[in-house]
């Protein structure tokens, strides 16, 4: 297995529009451990079509609680689980993780009792276990080591940051954030960084199409970054591939990889991915899979 990272789902927001993207999640596969990063909706659908077999699935990490990063967390292990899975899975999250998972259970409860004893499946309630991280080192296992930094998305305080580094290799995912220039130190050096991005231009059309106007733009100014800011950290951190991810807009038919570039070659000069449902990016090689999401 070559180290890759797969773009499963590009758009920021959990609102799903005809034709468009898909909310946040991302599959890293790195030294041999294949690693969801966030689960918006249709992380399980963006890994079956990425070849992965969910039976083998391991290590899951969240961001933040916010739905287009988590809604799927417990509908995707439980189809693992109807898939095969009996192997543990170990989701990483911010506090408050734990408590999703419980109630999602309960939620299911029926179901999950009545398959362990009509078809002699193991419980999926202890093949999880949860850990809830804060800032600093989440985990260091085999090789592969995790660590989060806080970012600025308010009014969420617990969203994290997350850098993976393997065998010398790192790719560092911002989660959601307003420009947050502590996160140059943290993604210093790395392969990747995947950092989110709205473009000022769609901002208007989109509060316009959503129809809370002022409040929602004032949320998006606060928390969220513009594709010049996005650059501007991978310019301080020296990154070798910046790739623009959690697009807002992701779905405006007016606005295309070219004003996206446009708005980042402002700050950044490198190696450049705008993200797309399904999008590999090559961690070894350096070359984005298929070619029209590179630039
Ligand atoms: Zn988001
Ligand atoms: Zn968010």
């Amino acid at each position: 297995m070559s180290d890759r990272l797969v773009l499963l789902g590009s758009k920021g927001g959990p609102a799903l529009r005809p034709g468009g993207p898909w909310p946040s999640s991302s599959l890293l596969e790195i030294g041999g451990r294949a690693i969801v990063v966030d689960c918006g909706l249709g992380v399980t659908r963006g890994l079956v079509d990425a070849g992965i077999g969910l039976k083998a699935l391991d290590l899951i990490f969240i961001t933040h609680l916010h739905s287009d990063h988590v809604l799927e967390l417990g509908p995707l292990i439980h189809t693992a689980w109807t898939a095969g899975l009996v192997t543990p899975v170990n989701v990483f999250g911010p506090p408050g993780t734990g408590h999703y998972w419980r109630r999602f259970c309960q939620a299911m409860e029926f179901d999950i009792e009545i398959r362990i004893v009509d078809e002699g499946r193991p419980d999926i309630r202890d093949l999880v276990s949860i850990d809830e991280f804060g800032e600093g080192q989440v985990v260091e296992q085999r090789g592969l080591k995790v660590m989060a930094l806080r970012v600025d998305h308010p009014p969420v305080t617990d969203c994290f940051a997350l850098r993976f580094e393997h065998g010398g290799k790192s790719v560092v995912f911002s989660a959601d954030t307003a420009f947050f220039p502590p996160l140059a130190d943290f993604a210093e050096g790395a392969d990747i960084l995947v950092h989110e991005a709205m473009l000022e231009q769609g901002i208007e059309r989109l509060v316009a199409r959503t129809g809370n106007g002022a409040r929602l733009k004032e949320h998006l100014l606060a928390s969220h970054s513009f594709a010049e800011e996005a650059g501007r950290i991978a310019s301080d951190a020296g990154v070798k591939r910046l790739v623009l991810n959690h697009l807002i807009p992701a779905d405006d038919p007016e606005i295309g990889e070219v004003d996206w570039q446009a708005a980042v070659r402002k700050t950044w000069a490198g190696d450049l991915t705008i993200a797309r449902d399904g999008l590999v990016v090559e961690l070894s090689g350096w070359k984005a899979a298929q070619g029209e999401g590179t630039a």
